[in-house]
């Protein structure tokens, strides 16, 4: 029996990484210090790895950036604009990569960037590969085997980690018409063998293959390549150790494809997809409710292939329970026998946070609930101690493991931190009609428009104002304690007058707060809920140097008092306008935060959206008429497969409603989503029949709005009018035209002209003159 590991965080558990990149951006750290730096954290990453008890060490899992772009220089995948870049004299090798990255604009070039986006269902950015149809690929560096020979020197059992070659063309864009990304595999597949080629001879054993495409929806061709691609790297590398990893869902309908490829060992996420061990050791005559990984694929004994069993959570923050774990363990042993069983997390640890040691008892995160988590760290030891428990290793220590674990577990399920009556007694009774505006929108329209009286083409902005660095001081000096209460109060409220009546001199119809008081739309609320804790240390690699911190649900969510009623209401208290409230929605709140394991997302949501219910309501009774619920991360949510669309989409949408439907039909509920790829769930974003809502919009010349026009959505909208994204200031001509388009397929009177998003990341000059042109761009329209 073996233990693995898939990859570890490389950010460095005090994001040594991040600081030595960002130092290195703004020149103030030679190339060779990050270097060392990057060296200093594999070693220890190994080292701690082999410390707690991995017997197989990856490496290549490290990146200066992040690791698809790793392959796409790997593979020589490098787009044309770069080349000026490449013949540049004594250009560090990791500044080609940093500007494929991030762009560059120095000694006389401009270079853009290349796109981002989200890797699968985490808040892991990759950089997305770009195709040619004449792409060419030659090997370009030799980092994975750079990587495996500093391991191996340094004396660890490494096995190479590489992105799949069909994942890694598919997780690619075309960016020219006429052809396939696939169809690159024969093109492609020859630099990949000449990688383990290098391996090979580098005495490299064990090589990992990330293929976690194979949890997507795959057409019959895209599994062909699959199994066309692993056998003709077998075939050339007969005596290598081919290890297959997918994750983050079932293999599903691809479950038969991952079978048949002549790979020595295949990893299962039991953690997303429990069910496909079952599925495989009863050769597809088990129960595959679903699962959907399809019957009948032959014996599984019979064949000579090695389990890897993903049974520790690499997405969450939770202990493992062990005693689940060992009944996967020991089901698998049963059957093929322990030499054919490994241990792992259930995906690359990249998505944990590094070390709970480092989460001391400074008050941030109390001890009760500290007791019941594992971080990457801690996740390794419990991989080696699941293998002790599996093998009878240690007994006397890892007995006593045993029973600490149960008992954690057990104080966990009865912990009344976690378990509120009230809670479970609310959500027990929520019924349909809790989920419902009193009346549908063209009566609900006709109330709002006599009771808000506002012009044709209302203006408005979506929350934020320029987050200064001012304002972000105050908030340090505050929680440094070197402002009081009282001290801070006064200030911020400084700020949202000036912003007010900024707001009202423009002559903006609907104002907003400014939301100065808030550090991140998600911590704000969490900070103010039951049911959330924080750690001092937990950060995860969001892209590049960037982290995030997510606040953990521990427990049952409600809100013990008003959360926003105070600034809402000192700011609607300045001014006759209206002023909007503001609120993070049920959904987003859900998605960026670890949440619980033991009872269903879906329930977490509610639990949120009635917590929020309660802030709307509170709002209305307050005066606030106008109140926007954001739901930026309602669409990132949706589950990998199509499959499991609709369930994640009822529950979703209902949340939101639920958080919505409290006030009178006079009230108008606002929404904002920061992106405008619509058209697969267009009939959920109207089913969640908010009032208005506001989406981006500018950057795409309002094409995204067709999927609104050919659906006919009756309620109003807001589509961007100006990219925030960007300090460039846009014209009233230019807003104008936009509006212009809009209106070519929504009627004027359903329409509203705002910003595409929050306007916290800019600064006040551009965002006074943009918003004013905005305002005279309504106007003209008028
Ligand atoms: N109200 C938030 C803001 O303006 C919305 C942010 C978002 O959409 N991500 O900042
Ligand atoms: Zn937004």
């Amino acid at each position: 029996m073996q233990t693995h590991n898939l990859g570890y965080p490389r950010i460095g558990s005090r994001r040594e990484l991040k600081w030595a990149s960002e130092q290195y951006w703004a020149g103030q750290l030679p190339a060779g210090q990050l270097m060392l730096t990057g060296r200093n954290i594999r070693l220890q990453n190994w080292q701690l790895q082999k410390d707690a008890g991995i017997d197989l060490i990856p490496c290549n899992d490290f990146s200066f950036y992040d690791q698809v772009l790793d392959t796409s220089l790997m593979v020589g995948a490098i787009p044309e604009r770069y080349h000026a870049l490449m013949e540049q004299q004594q250009l560090p090798d990791v500044d080609l990569l940093f500007a494929m990255a991030r762009g560059y604009q120095k000694d006389g070039h401009d270079i853009t960037a290349m796109e981002m986006t989200k890797w699968f269902d985490t808040n892991y950015h990759y950089i997305v590969p770009e195709f040619t149809a004449g792409q060419q690929f030659t090997l370009f560096t030799n980092k994975v085997l750079n990587e495996f020979t500093e391991a191996k020197k340094a004396g660890f059992n490494a096995k190479p980690v590489l992105l799949g070659p069909v994942s890694y063309l598919l997780l690619g864009k075309e960016k020219e018409e006429g052809f396939h990304r696939l169809e690159l595999i024969k093109r492609l597949l020859p630099v990949y063998l000449e990688v383990l080629e290098k391996l090979d001879d580098a005495k490299a054993f064990y090589v990992q293959f990330d293929e976690p495409c194979l949890s997507l929806d795959l057409t019959k061709e895209e599994q062909q390549v699959f199994v066309k691609t692993y056998q003709e790297i077998k075939s050339k590398f007969p005596n290598l150790h081919l290890i297959l990893a997918s994750y983050f869902e079932c293999y599903g309908p691809n479950l038969r494809t991952a079978l048949s490829l002549p790979v020595q060992t295949i990893h299962l996420d039991l953690v997303r997809c429990p069910s496909q061990l079952e599925d495989i050791l009863s050769g597809g005559s088990g129960d595959s409710a679903g699962s959907g990984n399809p019957a009948g694929f032959g014996d599984f004994k019979k064949t000579k292939t090695n389990l890897s069993l993903g049974v520790v959570d690499g997405r969450n923050i939770w202990k493992n329970d062990y005693q689940q774990s060992l009944a996967f363990i020991d089901k698998a042993i049963k059957i093929i026998g322990p030499d054919r069983v490994w241990i792992a997390p259930s995906c690359s640890l990249l998505h944990s946070p590094c070390d709970l040691d480092l989460e001391t008892n400074d008050g941030t995160l109390p001890p009760e609930i500290r007791q019941w988590l594992a971080f990457a760290k801690q996740k390794l030891t419990e991989v080696a101690t699941l293998k002790k428990l599996a093998t009878g290793e240690d007994a006397s220590v890892t007995h006593k493991q045993l029973e600490d674990n149960i008992q954690s577990h057990q104080s966990r399920k009865t912990s009344p931190l976690i378990h509120n009556k009230t809670v479970s007694g609310r959500v027990a009774a929520i019924t349909e009609k809790d989920a419902r505006r009193d009346h549908p929108f063209h009566i609900r329209k006709d109330k709002q428009h006599k009771a808000l009286a506002l012009p044709l083409f209302p203006t408005t902005t979506i929350g934020s104002f320029p987050q200064t660095t001012e304002v972000r001081s105050l908030r340090a000096r505050f929680k440094k304690g070197e402002l009081t209460q009282a001290q801070y109060d006064q200030l911020i409220e400084k700020e949202t007058e000036d912003a007010i009546r900024w707001q009202e001199q423009v002559g903006i119809d609907v104002l907003v707060h400014g939301e100065f008081e808030r550090n991140d739309m998600v911590e704000y609320f969490g900070e103010q809920l039951a049911g959330f804790a924080f750690t001092k240390n937990g950060w995860v690699q969001s892209y590049g140097s960037r982290c995030v911190k997510p606040p953990i649900i521990f427990g049952d969510v409600y809100r013990p008092t008003p959360m926003t009623v105070r600034w809402s209401s000192f700011a609607q208290g300045l001014t006759s306008k209206l002023v909007k409230g503001m609120l993070t929605g049920p959904v987003t709140i859900l998605q960026w935060s670890f949440v619980r394991n033991d009872q269903p997302r879906s329930l977490t949501a509610t639990q949120i959206a009635l917590a929020i219910r309660d802030e709307v309501i509170d709002l209305e009774k307050a005066g606030i008429k106008i109140i926007q619920i954001d739901e930026p991360a309602i669409r990132e949510g949706l589950p990998l497969r199509k499959a499991n669309w609709q369930e994640y989409l009822e529950w979703a949408v209902k949340a939101f409603r639920i958080s919505a439907s409290g006030v009178q039909d006079e009230t108008q509920i606002h929404t904002h989503m920061c992106y405008s790829e619509f058209n697969d769930i267009i009939q959920n974003i109207a089913d969640m029949d908010a009032d208005v809502i506001t989406i981006e919009c500018s950057r795409s010349q309002m094409e995204l709005l067709d999927a609104f026009a050919s659906f006919n959505y009756p309620n109003e909208i807001g589509p961007g009018v100006y990219d925030i994204h960007s300090p460039r200031v846009p014209s009233r001509a230019e807003m104008v035209a936009l509006i212009e388009k809009a209106r070519a397929v929504i009627p004027s009177d359903q329409l509203w002209v705002n910003p595409d998003c929050g306007l916290k990341t800019r600064h006040w000059p551009e965002t006074k003159q943009a918003l004013m042109e905005m305002v005279e761009a309504a106007h003209s329209l008028r």
